[in-house]
């Protein structure tokens, strides 16, 4: 039962990847970003205090999403978790390793998705989702098969986050420079981080991330 960690600017491809793991692995994907926005839509009280800082990039406190993080990895139990997205600063790495010691469990891999920023933002601006069934897409990278038409549910309405424009990715940029980088160094003296090329295309970020999953890189 793994608990991994990944690790990269915003479009690195962590929510992606994440994804594919817990399709293929029977992990579950802990992604504070969708547990915020799930609280956003629902009108939470958690959800009222994140909505304008989510929309202008920057960072919601430790304190809401450690608890977020909390509640669901109680749910997760008996399976790997891969936090996606989390932790974003050293308070909520500190956050993590309490949290997974309360439960008898370790972190196994810190897994770093490199990428080149200026490509993030064309990442970024051009991707959306299906409204119905969460499909991912990208306006150039990875359009539907059928213009306006989701290829796994049918569906012709999607979606793109708010915070998905080019001002705030720049903030959200920043906020990974200044606070969530500088917690590498702390999980490369536990000798945890894999670094993985994230600018190549998701199968073969994929397989590298298999390779390290499985103890072969
Ligand atoms: P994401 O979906 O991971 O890109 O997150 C979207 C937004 O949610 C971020 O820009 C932050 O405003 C907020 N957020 C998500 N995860 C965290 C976190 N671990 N710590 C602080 N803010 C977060």
């Amino acid at each position: 039962m793994l608990n991994i960690i990944l690790l990269g600017p915003p479009g690195a491809g962590k929510g992606t990847q994440a994804a594919r793991l817990q399709a293929n692995r029977g992990m579950i994907q802990l992604s504070t970003g969708d547990m915020l926005r799930e609280a956003v839509a629902a009108g939470t009280p958690v959800g009222l205090k994140a909505k304008a800082i989510m929309e202008r990039g920057e960072l919601v406190s430790d304190a809401i999403v450690s608890a977020l993080i909390g509640e669901r990895l109680d749910a997760s139990a008996g399976k790997g978790a891969i936090f996606d997205g989390f932790p974003r600063t050293g308070h909520q790495a500190e956050a993590l390793e309490i949290l997974l010691a309360q439960r008898g469990r370790k972190l196994d891999y810190v897994i770093e998705l490199a990428v080149d920023e200026e490509a993030l933002v064309t990442r970024i601006t051009g991707r959306f989702t299906c409204a119905k069934c969460g499909a991912g897409y990208h306006d150039t990278f990875r359009p539907t098969k059928v213009e306006g038409v989701c290829d796994v549910c049918g569906s012709t309405e999607f979606k793109r986050r708010p915070d998905d424009n080019e001002q705030t990715v720049r903030t959200r940029m920043e906020e990974y420079r200044a606070k969530t980088a500088p917690i590498l160094p702390y999980y490369e003296r536990k000798g945890l981080v894999h670094r993985v090329d994230g600018m190549a295309g998701v199968d073969e970020v994929g397989a590298a991330i298999d390779a390290i999953l499985d103890g072969g890189a």
